[in-house]
């Protein structure tokens, strides 16, 4: 058997003592030799699974976690929400404004309200199809 031949039984670890000796001195004279066994190393860690690193788990669980928790990420919306819808709430029946109409303004306040729960709604859309 030519040394050249025998560098898969060499990269497999299967050339007895005396075998594996003498390839490995024609290892270092023969590039083609040398290539051959870098291409098979680098098959090998292609083939072999990578470990997946714990941080990408956590971040993964973090991720799952907070889509779960996602009414929490928004309480700062809300409160805003509900203080605007309070304040004109309490605005609308101050004495001051009776001669307002009432009648217009809760029909505007519906409305506005309504583009602020579709923007809302699009957010908590655009949200779930991030995660
Ligand atoms: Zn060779």
């Amino acid at each position: 058997m030519k040394p050249c031949e025998q560098v898969l039984l060499y990269a497999a670890g299967e050339l007895k003592a005396q075998d594996k000796a003498a390839f490995e001195k024609h290892l270092k004279t023969c590039p083609a030799c040398q290539a051959e066994l870098k291409f098979l190393a680098k098959l090998d860690e292609g083939l072999t699974p990578p470990a997946v690193p714990e941080r990408v788990i956590t971040q993964l669980f973090a991720r799952t976690t907070r889509k779960k928790s996602i009414w929490a990420q928004f309480k700062w919306e809300l409160a805003g929400i509900a203080a605007a819808a309070c304040g004109a709430f309490v605005w609308m029946y101050l004495p001051a404004h009776q001669a307002f109409n009432a009648h217009d303004l809760v029909a505007y306040m519906n409305i506005s309200a309504d583009d602020e729960y579709a923007a809302f709604a699009q957010e908590l859309t655009d949200m779930e199809d991030y995660f």
